[in-house]
């Protein structure tokens, strides 16, 4: 496996459990962040032991400081760094942008110091929507059909910075083994109190944000499969990864099941977890007034079941079962004092 590892985002739930694996692997890793003031005390008190073999550099997907020097001297890349927030943007470039220009321009860097390897951290949200809503079940050939109106800005966002990720590398880069990684909804245990977007939702159920639960669905994974994905792709070898397109989940839920999963294996955590169904008119009634409603109202009914079966396959792990996972990120969430 490569020695050297740049690994963007290391503020980031995805970015630091990768980091923490490849530093218990022995390995040296490089990571970007927006602002090391900012930073600095929250990797300090998770890496401060690392030393020399984990190396800080302040880059923004937006603009080229510091990816030279990011990336100089590292065999292999994971770019996990992307915008991915709960509210939907007022304009979609808020996230096309970074997303699209971080990929191309950590490639562009990456490609210039000689990196051998770049592993794309998409997200099945570049697979499974703006389909015909009769189509339930995807795997890696599908891609989402980001000119669909209906498509949000995000999922636009992962579909777009894939695709020109991988024309680029085509184009550019073709001895590059470039590959992505799309998971579903990530979720599983955290470091600290800054939750990535899946784990919110977790804590939203159990501390009655959500007092119902609404008639959508979500795929769940586990970080740590998500993190071993990331590993593998990084050490298999050359062909086994070439181009490949990796989808990652475990199982599709409803939401009104993965309440009663949270009530069932951690009842004394439960809280406030719906017990009974949000109705479909509600969500539509209120969609104009709350953007989180907006959000869901395009979600209801609907099955976006991807088959991760594959990727495992070739990747060489076992899924951690969803029910687990959702459990863990529970206790998790406890243990770190944020569950009210
Ligand atoms: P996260 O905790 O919000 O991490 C996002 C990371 O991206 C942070 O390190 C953030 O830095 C960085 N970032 C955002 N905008 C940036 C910019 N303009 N310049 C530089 N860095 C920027 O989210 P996550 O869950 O770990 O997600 C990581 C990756 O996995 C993303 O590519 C996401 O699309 C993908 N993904 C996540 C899930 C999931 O359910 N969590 C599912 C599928 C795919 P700051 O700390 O400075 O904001």
């Amino acid at each position: 496996m490569s020695s050297t590892i740049l690994v963007t985002g290391g503020t980031g739930y995805i970015g630091g459990e990768l980091i923490d694996q490849l530093l218990a692997a022995g390995k040296t890793v490089h990571t970007t962040v927006r602002s090391k003031a900012k930073s600095e005390l929250r990797l300090r008190t998770r890496w401060g032991d690392a030393g020399e073999r984990l190396a800080v550099f302040e880059a923004d997907l937006e603009s080229d400081a510091g990816w030279a020097e990011a990336c100089a001297g590292c065999d292999a890349v994971a770019h996990v760094a992307s915008p991915f927030p709960l509210a939907a943007p007022k304009n979609d470039d808020e996230l096309i942008v970074p997303a699209r220009e971080g990929a191309l321009r950590a490639l562009r860097f990456a490609d210039g110091s000689g990196v051998k390897r770049f592993v794309l951290t998409s997200s099945a949200a570049a697979i499974a929507y703006g389909h015909p809503l009769e189509k339930k079940h995807f795997d890696h050939s599908d891609w989402t059909d980001a000119a669909s109106p209906s498509v949000a800005a995000y999922a636009k966002s992962k579909t777009i910075a894939e695709k020109e990720a991988r024309a680029w590398v085509a184009q550019n880069a073709p001895d590059m083994v470039f590959c992505s990684i799309n998971p579903v909804a990530v979720f599983g245990p955290i470091a600290n109190d800054d939750l990535s977007t899946s784990i919110e939702m977790v804590q939203k159920m159990v501390d009655g944000s959500i007092p119902l639960a609404p008639n959508m669905g979500i795929g769940v994974v586990d970080v740590r499969d998500v993190v071993r994905a990331h590993f593998a792709a990084l050490e298999l070898p050359d062909d086994t990864v070439r181009d490949g397109r990796f989808p990652l989940q475990e199982k599709f839920m409803w939401m009104r099941d993965m309440a009663a999963t949270l009530r069932a294996r951690a009842p004394e955590l439960a809280g406030k977890t719906p017990t009974r169904p949000m109705p479909d008119f509600l969500v539509k009634l209120l969609s104009p007034f709350l953007n989180e409603m907006k959000m869901l109202k395009s979600e209801l009914g609907k099955t976006r079941d991807v088959d991760g079966s594959h990727s495992a396959q070739v990747l060489g792990f076992d899924y951690i079962a969803a029910e687990q996972t959702l459990e863990d990120t529970l206790r998790s969430l406890a243990e770190h004092g944020l569950i009210k």
